[in-house]
């Protein structure tokens, strides 16, 4: 049985989810409403169940392994649920659209553009790139970030090859079959996958890029969909910078920062869109600009209110606290005898998957082979860190019980592979 199935059961045996047509008499559709609110009442439970029990990387964080897990989990969640966004909830009922570009005024007046132009020169202050020089904006994720990044690239260079690391996110590959250019994976060349949490080093590539002669003739997009926002508070951490020659940077809204709603952001240069990207559309009396048409104008909103609240400051903190829950994490699992790797500046704590796959399952765990990963969000406190080990704990334990016998002859006795283990170490 694994957390959640009950519910899973009934939202299963409702049969509700059908959408047919309401009935006609008013009895049998007040019983009607009372089946849909048993429903969403049921699905919230569900919902909040998964929630409780998440320690799963956040949806996208590596490609091959959330293609695989995906289709396990059947709830999509935002990850970072520390935060209360009901001051701004009510927005939902209103019909904003931010078509086109945000920094021009369109037809449609229903917008929340002030508010994403706020975000925006909230993030060009992170990466150090002067309001007069900078054009961005909030994206429905990373995957459109990267899109956009990428067709700048292209557009810029219309003959070039994306190089990248054969590591990096799937949407980086799926731009580049999109818009059928060349793309040459580098075996992991750089500071390691995103796998294992690490980071490119920019300065490297940009030495590298010169020395094989292509200096000025290069156009870097920084992916950086959860690191993006970390880099700039930790101290030792490789420099994200606009400062760099870089061309544009993405992150994603509902990773770090836990946005209830899949949205990104994504800055770039000025520059450079005006050189290749700006078409005028008298439809929409807008720049073309940005990848989709009608924008979300929800996510700005949410997004602000976020940043408005943590501030540079708070999420600093939040950072701070995170790597020390990764690092608490990983001296805890190695302690159990279980092998893990954690990169310095990084959240993702890498160990060997657990046999048990109800254990998995119940918590979410991306699998890829013999590894799990689990990225330790603002969201995965001490608290449920704790929680996790001693389940973790006692499923390797119940696995190991046909051989264990230290109830009959005491610990020091026993040879089984837990008991084993932790000999080995005591030597
Ligand atoms: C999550 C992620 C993406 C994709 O972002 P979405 O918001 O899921 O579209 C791209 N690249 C990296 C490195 C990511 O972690």
């Amino acid at each position: 049985m694994t957390a959640g199935s009950l519910v899973d059961e009934l939202l299963s045996s409702m049969g509700g989810f059908h959408i047919d047509e309401p009935p006609s008499a008013a009895s049998e559709l007040e019983k009607r409403q009372d089946d849909m609110a048993n429903l969403l009442a049921t699905f919230k439970e569900h919902l909040q169940e998964r929630s409780a029990h998440s320690i799963a990387p956040t949806l996208g964080t590596v490609g091959r392994i959330n293609e695989e897990s995906r289709t396990r989990r059947n709830a999509g969640y935002p990850i970072n649920f520390e935060f209360d966004f009901g001051p701004v909830i009510e927005f939902l009922n209103m019909r904003l659209n931010n078509a086109g570009d945000p920094f021009m005024e369109c037809n449609y007046g229903i917008h929340s553009k002030k508010f994403e132009i706020a975000v925006l020169d909230w993030f060009a202050r992170l990466w150090e790139l002067p309001k007069d020089q900078y054009w961005g904006y909030v994206t429905s994720g990373g995957t459109e970030g990267n899109m956009h990044g990428l067709l700048v690239g292209r557009e810029l260079f219309p003959e070039g090859i994306i190089y990248t690391s054969c590591d990096s996110h799937y949407s980086i590959f799926k731009a580049a079959k999109m818009y059928r250019v060349q793309c040459i994976k580098i075996d992991t060349l750089f500071s390691g996958t995103t796998m294992k949490g690490a980071v490119d080093d920019l300065d490297e590539i940009v030495m590298i890029l010169e020395n094989c002669g292509f200096a000025n003739r290069f156009y870097i997009h920084c992916d950086s969909a959860l690191v993006g926002l970390m880099m700039p508070f930790i101290k030792q951490a490789p420099k994200l910078t606009f400062k760099k020659p870089i061309g544009s940077i993405c992150i994603s809204g509902h990773k770090f920062i836990g946005c209830p709603i899949p949205c990104g952001v994504l800055i770039t240069r000025l520059m450079d869109i005006n050189h290749v990207m700006s078409t005028n559309i008298e439809y929409i009396s807008s720049n073309d600009t940005t990848i989709e048409g009608s924008r979300n104008g929800h996510a700005p909103i949410f997004l602000w209110y976020a940043l408005k609240r943590i501030g540079y400051n708070g999420l600093g903190k939040m950072v701070e606290n995170c790597l020390k829950n990764a690092q608490y994490l990983a001296l805890r699992l190695r302690e159990m005898g279980v092998s893990v790797f954690l990169n310095a500046l990084s959240i993702t704590v890498v160990f060997e998957r657990p046999k048990d796959e109800t254990f998995v399952r119940k918590w979410q765990l991306a699998c890829q082979g013999k590894i799990a990963h689990v990225v330790v969000m603002p969201n995965v406190s001490l608290e449920r860190i704790n929680m996790f080990l001693e389940e973790f704990t006692k499923s390797r334990i119940a696995l190991l019980q046909d051989k264990c016998v230290a109830g009959d002859v005491g610990q020091e006795n026993c040879l089984c592979s837990l008991h084993l283990d932790r000999k080995k170490e005591a030597v």
